[in-house]
């Protein structure tokens, strides 16, 4: 991934918005994996993450 101006958090669902982290749940509903159990550094189709903080700013 390039350098363009923003921070970057790892892509995985541990900073995803629609990871839970307290069951450790996607609860993406446009993703394959929601209602599913997954670990930190899974990743589904659905990830949407947060940049500097910021909630729901970035998608694949
Ligand atoms: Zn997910």
């Amino acid at each position: 991934m390039s350098n363009i101006g923003i921070k970057l958090r790892p892509i995985s669902c541990e900073t995803c918005y629609y990871w839970e982290p307290f069951s450790g749940v996607c609860v993406n509903a446009d993703s394959p994996m929601c209602a599913d159990f997954t670990e930190e550094d899974d990743l589904c189709a659905g990830w949407k993450g947060m940049v500097n903080d910021e909630r729901a700013v970035l998608e694949l």
